[in-house]
């Protein structure tokens, strides 16, 4: 007979937590390169390797569109945050979520707004218009894939950078020094052999996955002129220690380039329903029961108004309440008047905890609580 029997075993439970989320599941630090400076930090560095950014392609680079909005300190610490744009961007769901980007139409709005103005020459509606439209269009950005060094068992985090025309961008940086150091290498090379290239020269790759270098990246805080710390901050590239493989191990590195994770699983794109309630500078909230996204400052605007309604009801009651108790103690006064002894002074005392001590013969009825008074 065997002893085997069913049973819900830690391996189970091992093999279970250790599965791979679905993706679009959840946010993942690890998923990510950190490039934010902690509140107070000035500077920091890391070391990276670049990785072809996914297991279909061996480019590094995976350009997208993103629009960056000024949303709710609820959505974002900093104020500001990067939405992929439906209209412009590749590779997302296309089908789910169609090709209407809020932010894409109120760009081409205002645009056309501006130029009306423009030709109406309605200078301040056209500075208005513009600024509007501005803050709408959409951004190129450069999404990278690589191993953080020291934090290799994360496996492949992801970064992305706006491509910015000063090239002072990471992807514009790594271009840089990639043709940099690839010159440097001929350069050399020619001077070490009489001003030729040697036969079969092959110039430096500095992103080669064998024999490329990891690169260090300074990122530092941008200080305005008043010497006073910004938001913002600066990133530059150099390569670091001698020319290696990414990872000593072929299996590692095979896991890490057929990694099944791509952009779109990190940097999710959302529905158009969702973006126009950030366009409206309002926070989306998923209404489970409609199966929508829903504004939250309207549901807590209603909220807030049906708190208000039910107040003024039980207010209304407690008004009426009162009246009813009133209309008791001027009858009470009617009924009394000759009675001069009672004392005038209890009845201006009248309270709440007097009104049970009424008499409940004085009492009407409830139907009288509609009443005019
Ligand atoms: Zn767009």
């Amino acid at each position: 007979m065997s002893n085997y029997r069913r049973n819900i075993t830690p391996e189970v439970m091992d093999e279970e937590s250790e599965r791979r989320r679905p993706s679009n599941s959840k946010f993942d630090a690890k998923n990510y390169l950190n490039v934010k400076l902690a509140d107070g930090e000035n500077e920091k560095t890391l070391r990276i390797r670049l990785l072809p950014v996914d297991k279909n392609t061996d480019s590094p680079f995976k350009t997208i569109y993103m629009h960056q909005i000024k949303v709710s300190p609820e959505l974002s610490k900093s104020g500001w945050k990067s939405y992929v744009c439906l209209k412009h961007t590749e590779d997302i769901d296309h089908d789910a979520l169609g090709y209407d980007c809020p932010f894409c139409e109120m760009n081409k709005e205002a645009y056309d707004k501006k130029e009306e103005a423009k030709k109406n020459h309605d200078e301040i509606e056209e500075k208005r218009w513009k600024e509007i439209s501005l803050q709408n269009r959409h951004q190129e950005v450069c999404v990278m894939r690589c191993i953080e060094r020291g934090a290799e068992d994360d496996g492949p985090k992801f970064i992305k950078t706006n491509v910015r025309s000063d090239k002072k961008d990471l992807k514009s940086l790594i271009i840089e020094l990639y043709k940099l150091k690839k010159q440097e290498s001929i350069d050399e090379a020619m001077e070490d052999n009489d001003g030729v290239l040697p036969k079969g020269f092959v110039p430096e790759n500095i992103l080669d996955l064998d024999t490329g270098r990891d690169l260090m990246l300074t990122i530092s805080r941008v200080f305005d002129k008043e010497g006073k710390p910004t938001n913002k901050t600066s990133i530059s590239v150099a390569p670091y220690g001698k020319s290696k493989p990414v990872s000593k191990y072929d299996d590692e590195l095979d896991e890490w380039l057929n990694d099944d994770k791509v952009w779109s699983d990190v940097f999710v794109a959302k529905p158009y329903d969702y973006l126009s309630i950030i366009l409206d500078g309002e926070v989306p909230f998923y209404d489970k029961t409609n199966g929508k996204w829903v504004s939250k400052g309207r549901v807590r605007d209603e909220e807030t108004k049906r708190q208000i309604a039910e107040e003024n009801e039980a207010s209304d009651k407690y008004r009426r309440a009162k009246e009813k108790a009133l209309r008791r103690d001027r009858e009470y006064e009617e009924e009394d008047e000759e009675e001069e002894e009672r004392p005038r002074k209890k009845r201006r005392d009248y309270d709440d905890d007097d009104y049970d001590e009424r008499p409940r013969k004085r009492r009407r009825d409830d139907d009288d609580e509609d009443l005019p008074y």
